[in-house]
């Protein structure tokens, strides 16, 4: 299962940009043709980031669809398939959304909840 390696890789990610905060949520875009199953990613997640700042934060996971545009035909076909083919019956085909695999934001801590507390100690 090469989502635990990916997922893995995704909270090493989002800890380093972290800085020492707790994170609290995570916005990911997967595209449909990266061959990255999103159930998964959000499976191993929770399992991943047990330890780590991210531990208990939402992951949000934002699916973007193929689209294909043909360079014999010059059409843009949406696809689900990994089988990068025109109805034209053309190979000659560029991707042109849906390998996506990237973190779209991240919300640590203090942009999620405002303690108190943090009042208390600045006004003091
Ligand atoms: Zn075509």
């Amino acid at each position: 299962m090469h989502e635990m390696a990916i997922t893995q890789g995704i909270v090493d990610a989002v800890c380093e940009h972290a800085m020492g905060r707790r994170v609290c949520r995570v916005d990911l875009e997967i595209g449909t043709l990266s061959g990255v199953v999103a159930e998964a990613v959000l499976f191993c997640f929770d399992v991943v980031a047990v330890g780590t700042l991210a531990e208990g934060a939402r992951l949000e996971i934002a699916e973007i669809a193929g689209v294909l545009h043909c360079r014999t035909c010059g059409a843009d076909v949406g696809t689900e398939d990994l089988i990068l083919l025109c109805p034209c019956g053309s190979a000659d085909v560029e991707v042109r959304a849906g390998r996506e695999l990237r973190i779209r934001s991240m919300e640590v801590e203090q942009a999620c909840a405002q303690p108190a507390d943090a009042r208390a100690t600045a006004t003091r």
